[in-house]
């Protein structure tokens, strides 16, 4: 394949990518982050995510080629991507759904979200605490407990 086709390629697969984070907002599994200029504790992970994917171990559902299309992985499930048919196999373990992608703590009310890296869609989960520390926070929402100015 030459570079160009290739760039094509990539293009239409993360103009794909955009429009899967569009449904996951509108389906209510949380805030989305279209960023390709994540800071802080989400590079963390996305630089960890990808090295588990490049890594010999990472699997793949079969649906997975070289030819470059919307994918799917989690902070949760390191070495694993998978196609948006395959999505299931993301879930968390049983005792891992309500445990916070950051701190490590389970909470009644974990915050799924997902980043957008070109084609690749990661998702984490992250309790309202850490949400506010790593900057991940909605807009418009205020830290819980502090006072407004008057
Ligand atoms: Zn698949
Ligand atoms: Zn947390």
């Amino acid at each position: 394949m030459n570079p160009t086709a290739l760039a094509d390629q990539l293009t239409a697969a993360a103009r794909d990518a955009r429009r899967h984070l569009d449904t996951i907002a509108a389906a209510g599994h949380g805030t989305v982050h279209p960023t390709t200029d994540p800071t802080g504790w989400l590079v963390g992970q996305i630089l960890r995510t990808v090295a588990a994917l490049t890594s010999p171990t990472a699997r793949a559902c079969r649906h997975v080629t070289a030819a470059p299309r919307v994918l799917h992985a989690a902070v949760w499930a390191p070495g694993i991507v998978v196609c948006p048919a395959c999505v299931r196999h993301l879930a968390p373990a049983p005792g891992e759904d309500n445990r916070c992608d950051r701190c490590r703590r389970t909470v009644a009310q974990l915050h799924p979200s997902t980043v957008a890296l070109g084609p690749l869609l990661i998702g984490y989960g992250l309790c309202r605490r850490c949400q506010h520390t790593a900057g991940l926070a909605p807009p418009g929402e205020r830290v819980e407990g502090r006072r407004q100015p008057r």
